[in-house]
């Protein structure tokens, strides 16, 4: 994720009647914060996304709360647009303070069990997958371990209702339908309500940055594909206001989801690029991320270690792309995956 720095926390706001951003600080993270939103349902209200399980960011909510004249158990549901923890760390205490229903998709809940209660068996597949893919040995852990601290700002729930995509989600005179948009996470989803013309993007569509799109260890099917994909379908949508999980609310999808599939689109070019210019060398994923670019100010030195391995499984993410569309050759042989464009005839 191409991030930017946002060190003042936004305001709460009413978006339209019975709806209600309520950023929630997110400490140590670029992101800056994350929206939760509150709709009043018949029986309480609905909660999209929660932030995650830190002290401060439960305060900050049930001070939101608390100001609009609500208490925690009033929240009677919660819905999670992806299991990523500034999305979802803080359902499992959540759940607890109000007995909210919580829902989210399927396949997020796959991933619950591997990511954060037991992560050293995900973490040895993860280890020797970047050895396969060219990390070099002085900086396996580096990569592997850049995330682990964030585990503890997680306290689990299992969902009392999995979605799939294409319910609708009755909440006071909203209805929203429910649309699986796989690529930034396998089972993210949005809510739309085509009445009033609202989408809630979560990190599928972000106003400012890029959400990333990695290949994930597990990953069952082609991130970037499903990601492109599910752009285009949201991008089709009326919505006027689009409400997403990081920055302001705006206006303008069809041309955001454009600029989205177009930064791809250049970013399989540099990639294309990067291969054509050593047409002779095959380079392995950490070979071809270490030459990209990732931002205008820091160079690949400058990145910690969790932000090589998001540009790793990012730059995985766009050759498989190509591969898989027949542009890219692709060998596995000892020990290392590598690509190449195909040679001339
Ligand atoms: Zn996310
Ligand atoms: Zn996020």
């Amino acid at each position: 994720m191409t991030q930017t720095r946002n060190a003042t926390l936004p305001e709460r706001a009413q978006l339209l009647p019975g709806v209600h951003r309520l950023p929630l600080p997110l400490r140590d993270s670029p992101l800056g914060h994350v929206n939760t939103y509150l709709i009043r349902s018949d029986d309480g209200y609905l909660l999209v996304d929660c932030g995650w399980d830190t002290v401060d960011t439960l305060q900050a909510l049930e001070g939101h709360l608390r100001a609009l004249d609500i208490s925690i158990g009033d929240v009677r549901h919660l819905v999670i647009t992806h299991i990523h923890p500034d999305h979802y760390g803080l359902a499992g205490r959540l759940r607890e303070l109000s007995k909210a229903d919580l829902s989210f998709h399927r396949l997020e809940r796959l991933y619950i069990e591997s990511r954060y209660a037991n992560p050293d068996e995900l973490l040895g597949e993860m280890h020797e997958w970047l050895q396969v893919n060219g990390t070099p040995q002085a900086e396996l852990d580096r990569l592997n371990f850049g995330s682990m601290g964030i585990v503890e700002r997680v306290k689990i729930a299992f969902p009392d209702t999995t979605l799939d995509g294409g319910e609708e989600i009755t909440c006071g005179k909203f209805a929203f339908k429910v649309i699986w948009t796989p690529g930034h996470s396998a089972g993210h989803i949005c809510l739309y309500d085509a009445r009033h013309k609202i989408l809630l993007s979560g990190d599928h569509v972000l106003p400012h940055i890029t959400p990333s799109v990695g290949l994930h260890v597990r990953a069952a099917s082609n991130p970037l594909a499903d990601y492109l994909d599910s752009l285009r379908l949201i991008g089709r949508l009326e919505a006027e206001l689009v409400m997403p999980g990081h920055g302001e609310p705006f206006q303008g999808l069809p041309e955001r989801t454009g600029e989205l599939i177009a930064h791809h689109q250049r970013r399989l070019e540099e990639i294309r690029g990067l291969l054509a210019a050593q047409p002779e060398v095959p380079m392995s994923g950490y070979e071809i991320a270490s030459r990209m670019r990732w931002s205008r100010r820091r160079t690949w030195d400058d990145l910690s270690g969790f932000e090589r391995r998001m540009a790793v499984t990012e730059a995985l993410a766009h050759v498989e792309l190509l591969h898989a569309r027949g542009e890219v050759h692709k060998e596995c042989a000892e020990g290392e995956i590598t690509y190449q464009l195909p040679m001339p005839q």
